[in-house]
């Protein structure tokens, strides 16, 4: 599901997916969130873990961190998975002013919360220009750049060849 938000002309589109989006344990964790945003050639995922069960004790649930039970985090996307979706580049976070952790269990609604004040603290940046491709690009060290996203595959997966040329890894 895509939900399209105006700003005058200006449109983000946000879709939420069912998967947890970032964190090792994440498969252990009963609340998960993940937000696509999309405007222009940005991408960033917005995505909250938390309530991790205790794989060794039934009905308990364990710190995802230090003093917190949830946490939300945003990074650029990358495709993946079959080149079907964009999901979180890990290695690539995306820094917010909104409060990212509760420290509390069971606060579900609160956690919600949480990553609805991020997704809108994120489309804001978005309409003001920031998270833009200046993330994204490659220089061959000779005054060259270019786009890491290949064209043709709208992976990351532009390289350099030599100064000067660039080719994607998959395509050639
Ligand atoms: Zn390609």
């Amino acid at each position: 599901m895509s939900d399209i938000v105006e700003h005058g002309w200006e449109i983000v589109r946000r879709t939420e997916r069912g998967w947890p989006g970032h964190f090792i344990c994440a498969h252990l964790c009963i609340f998960h969130r993940n937000t696509l945003l999309e405007y222009g050639e940005a991408r960033i995922v917005v995505s909250t873990v938390g309530m991790m069960r205790d794989p060794l004790k039934e009905g308990s649930f364990q710190e995802i961190g230090l003093n917190r039970y949830y946490e939300t985090m945003a990074f650029h996307a990358k495709k993946c998975i079959l080149d079907k979706y964009w999901d979180a580049d890990v290695t690539r976070e995306v820094n917010f002013q909104s409060p990212w952790y509760i420290e509390e269990l069971g606060a579900d609604d609160k956690a919600n919360d949480m990553h609805e004040n991020v997704v809108f603290e994120i489309i804001n940046g978005l309409w003001e220009g920031r998270y833009r491709a200046e993330d994204n690009i490659i220089d061959d060290g000779f005054g060259n750049m270019w786009s890491k996203t290949c064209p043709e595959c709208g992976k990351e997966s532009m390289e350099i060849v030599r100064p000067g040329k660039v080719q994607c890894a998959y395509c050639g």
